[in-house]
């Protein structure tokens, strides 16, 4: 069921917004070549606290960190560790705050010191994929509209699209109805009303569509070893267009 979220509902998910956004400004002032992921997550915990809200990424279903960090290859939820980023890597820091109840989700990849070029432009396409979609999530617009927006972007673009992990409503629950596909057909699926919470979540590959989870039953990595990029915002649809509710 896809509930509607009131005023004041709005308010504590935008506050819940707000401290998921600070956590990965945070994030990128402090990252350099030799960190460690879990450097990343201790950071993450330490701003989401401090405002009196919990990680809720941590636990949720068993994952044992308050972000996922995923590196290179890693599409999404990365364990954070002991793995050191390297000069040249990217990583995705995918992470959530519940503030009085009510959920955030946000992810950014970020580049790690000199990236090559192609890999840049992989970061900015799927950023700009997203940008594209959250335009499209208009009241009175479907649900593939959003979808097909990311497909057609990246799709012409000659990327690979993960097709076995999308985005979702939020709100009282982190992960709720409905999906938010990266692939679709334009004008067909739910239509979009006034006080719905979505994410908008493009997982893009640099070449192909297939991903595996790894032995450690989480992190999902491409194929064929090819990076990955992950980014992602809660959005409120409104009257008056869509509201980035994790604007950094
Ligand atoms: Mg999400």
């Amino acid at each position: 069921m896809v509930s509607i979220k009131s005023k004041s509902d709005i308010e504590k998910m935008l506050e819940a917004g707000k401290i998921a956004a600070e956590a990965l400004n945070t994030v990128e002032k402090k990252l350099h070549p030799g960190m460690t992921t879990k450097d990343i997550d201790k950071i993450v915990h330490q701003v989401i606290t401090s405002h009196g809200a919990t990680p809720n990424f941590l636990g949720l279903y068993g994952f044992p960190a308050s972000a996922c960090v995923s590196v290179n290859e890693e599409v999404i939820h990365g364990i954070p560790g002991s793995r050191r980023l390297n000069d040249g890597d990217i990583v995705s820091v995918d992470l959530g705050a519940c503030y009085k109840g009510w959920n955030s989700d946000t992810c950014y990849t970020f580049p790690v010191g000199n990236v090559k070029p192609d890999v840049l432009k992989l970061l900015e396409d799927t950023n700009a994929s997203l940008y594209a979609a959250i335009e499209a999530a208009q009241v009175g617009a479907r649900l593939g509209d959003i979808s097909h927006t990311v497909e057609e972007y990246c799709r012409s673009r000659g990327y690979g699209i993960v097709q076995n992990y999308c985005g979702h409503g939020i709100g009282k629950e982190v992960h709720e109805d409905p999906e938010v596909p990266n692939h679709g057909r334009a004008g067909h699926g739910m239509r979009l009303v006034e006080g719905m919470t979505i994410c908008i979540e493009p997982m893009i590959n640099m070449q192909g569509d297939g991903v595996h989870t790894m032995p450690n039953k989480w992190t999902v990595v491409t194929d064929n070893g090819c990076m990955s990029a992950h980014f992602e915002h809660m959005i409120l649809i409104t009257a008056n267009g869509p509201v980035i509710m994790t604007k950094r």
